[in-house]
């Protein structure tokens, strides 16, 4: 059984490969399928998003079913904002500093006690004569006023996760994969998996 990740970001193939290799004989990224296709994520959640790019993909790949992964940060205070959003918050073509700088301004006016967010991950797996399987995994934090640490990614400075006492960005790699929406929403995935399997 051959599985394609839609997605070349190593980290994020390296994860997912730690996950699911009992599940496949062989996984590959994007790159590794020689698979260049542009998908629009023009979806207005992330599990639409997430289908849609793992059913797009499958359709062109040799493989028996492809995995994708969407996600982004929600604020509570802001309806949800970024959400879908998240990448391009401060506009397309702007990078993450402009989108935290974004999001700070506002959030300027909320107090200390309603800055509750999340960071959430939508993960299909789409299968060939089978319906795509979708799991969700989410992260609670809070909305900090400045940024603090500087490894991570995105929105990470920003993001304070309580349980450790740090922001995702004063995380090494290894402490945020064990915690973060990806992680939980790709062990969901193989707990669907597992439990076909039973
Ligand atoms: P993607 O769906 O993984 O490409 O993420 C979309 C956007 O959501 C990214 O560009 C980031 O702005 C934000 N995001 C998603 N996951 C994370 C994370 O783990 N840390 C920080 N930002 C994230």
């Amino acid at each position: 059984m051959r599985l394609v990740i839609a997605s070349n970001n190593a980290h994020k193939v390296a994860e997912i490969k730690a996950i699911l290799a009992p599940y496949y004989d062989e996984i590959l990224s994007l790159k590794d399928a020689g698979i260049t296709i542009d998908v629009v994520e023009d979806g207005e959640t992330f599990e639409d998003n997430a289908r849609k790019k793992a059913e797009e993909v499958l359709a062109v790949a040799h493989a028996d079913a492809v995995l994708s992964d969407d996600s982004g940060l929600m604020v509570d205070a802001l309806g949800g904002a970024p959400g879908v959003y998240s990448a391009r918050y401060a506009g397309e073509g702007h990078d993450d500093a402009a989108n935290n700088a974004k999001l700070l301004e506002a959030m300027q006016s909320v107090p200390d006690g309603a800055r509750a967010c999340r960071f959430v991950s939508a993960i299909a797996l789409a299968r060939r004569g089978r319906e795509t399987l979708i799991r969700l995994g989410e992260v609670e934090g809070t909305l900090l006023r400045a940024p603090r640490g500087i490894d991570g990614f995105g929105y990470d400075p920003l993001f304070y996760y309580e349980p450790a006492g740090r922001t995702f960005a004063e995380l090494s790699a290894c402490e945020k994969n064990l915690v973060s929406h990806r992680k939980r929403g790709l062990e969901a995935v193989r707990a669907a998996l597992e439990a076909e399997r039973a």
